[in-house]
């Protein structure tokens, strides 16, 4: 809806108003916007990129009901497209700045939003390792998606860094598409679910245990990487041309600090099992507030959001 007198054209005008925002176009806000949109609420989705979120660099999604294998990317443009049905979603719509008050004011790179109600779906970025070389070497050997970068390092010498269940996934890909690979990791065990474990295992992927990665060396591309022992204290350098990263993420929780949302000491948001944040009419879900980070949890949390902010904005008959 666009306010009368108002044109969307103008930067920094109010370009529409709504009963609630979704902030994030993943599997949460997807989820949100369909539902808030079905329970008659007049709902926009604001997307900073496009639609899908980190799914669409999965390669395989093997644990969303209804869909034995799908690419990730496959399973989000069919997500995207049904929400689309309903709901409008901006594409490459940063929300830069959010302020409470009568309205919700959501400040975007292309103009302002007024909201009775906000739903946070703005997912988890990357953690990176910090260490010497990382940052000035992405792009030019450094990775954190070895669905995107891992076919440049085929038949090439490449170590995946993690232990979770991200970090295992990226290597038996690396592995399936002919990379060298070993895996670093900085304990005697992985988190990772057991059956990856097992491929791991099967597939004579070598695994340096109890070791970090102290230093990416490289100057105009990534040349080697140099490994601490952990139990030794030993530090050796291994020639590679590749390093991918896969030690967790860590939300995208700014717009979260500055409505003032509870958050834990990790900066999810806290939320209670309805959705709702500490602040009236602030709804968080999907990865921004933590909990099993899986597709399923997410379209949970988006939808259980939604109608929970129906219910706070609507009233309806069975909450009297
Ligand atoms: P994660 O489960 O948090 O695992 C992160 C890994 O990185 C851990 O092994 C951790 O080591 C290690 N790590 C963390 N910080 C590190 C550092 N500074 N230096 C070295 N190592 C470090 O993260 P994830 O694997 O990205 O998974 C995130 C969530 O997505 C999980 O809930 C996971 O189950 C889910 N996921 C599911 C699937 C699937 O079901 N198909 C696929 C991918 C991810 P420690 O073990 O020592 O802490």
């Amino acid at each position: 809806m666009t306010i009368e007198g108002i044109s969307s054209s103008q930067g920094d005008a109010v370009v529409g108003e709504y009963d609630v925002v979704v902030i994030g176009g993943g599997p949460a806000g997807l989820s949100a916007g369909i539902y808030a949109k079905r329970a008659g609420l007049e709902c926009i989705i604001l997307e900073k990129g496009v639609p899908g979120g980190q799914v669409l660099t999965s390669p395989s999604i093997e644990n969303y009901p209804g869909f034995p294998e799908i690419p990730g990317m496959k399973l989000m443009d069919a997500m995207s497209d049904h929400a689309r049905r309903y709901v409008d979603i901006k594409e490459g719509e940063e929300v830069l700045r959010v302020r409470g008050g009568d309205r919700f004011e959501i400040t975007t790179n292309s103009g302002r939003y007024l909201a009775r109600a906000i739903i946070l779906t703005t997912g988890a970025i990357h953690r990176k390792l910090d260490v010497a070389g990382e940052e000035g070497m992405v792009g030019k050997g450094v990775s954190y998606c070895a669905t995107c970068d891992g076919f440049f390092y085929k038949g090439r010498e490449v170590v995946v860094v993690g232990g979770g269940n991200t970090a295992l996934t990226d290597a038996l890909y690396l592995h399936s598409i002919g990379c060298k690979l070993s895996i670093v990791h900085r304990r005697d065990s992985f988190r990772a679910d057991r059956h990856l474990h097992e491929s791991i295992r099967k597939n004579n992927i070598p695994v340096f245990w109890n070791t970090v990665v102290e230093e990416i060396v490289g100057k105009d591309e990534v040349t080697a990487i140099r490994l601490r022992d952990l139990k030794t204290g030993a530090v050796h350098t291994k020639p590679v041309n590749g390093v991918f990263i896969a030690v967790g993420e860590v939300p995208s929780s700014q717009l979260a600090a500055e409505l003032g949302l509870d958050m834990d000491q990790g900066g999810f948001v806290s939320v209670d099992k309805s959705f709702r944040t500490n602040v009236p009419f602030v709804y968080a879900a999907g990865d921004v507030s933590g909990g099993i980070r899986q597709i399923v949890a997410a379209v949970h949390g988006g939808a259980a959001a939604a109608l929970s902010c129906f219910e706070d904005l609507m009233n309806p008959y069975y909450r009297r």
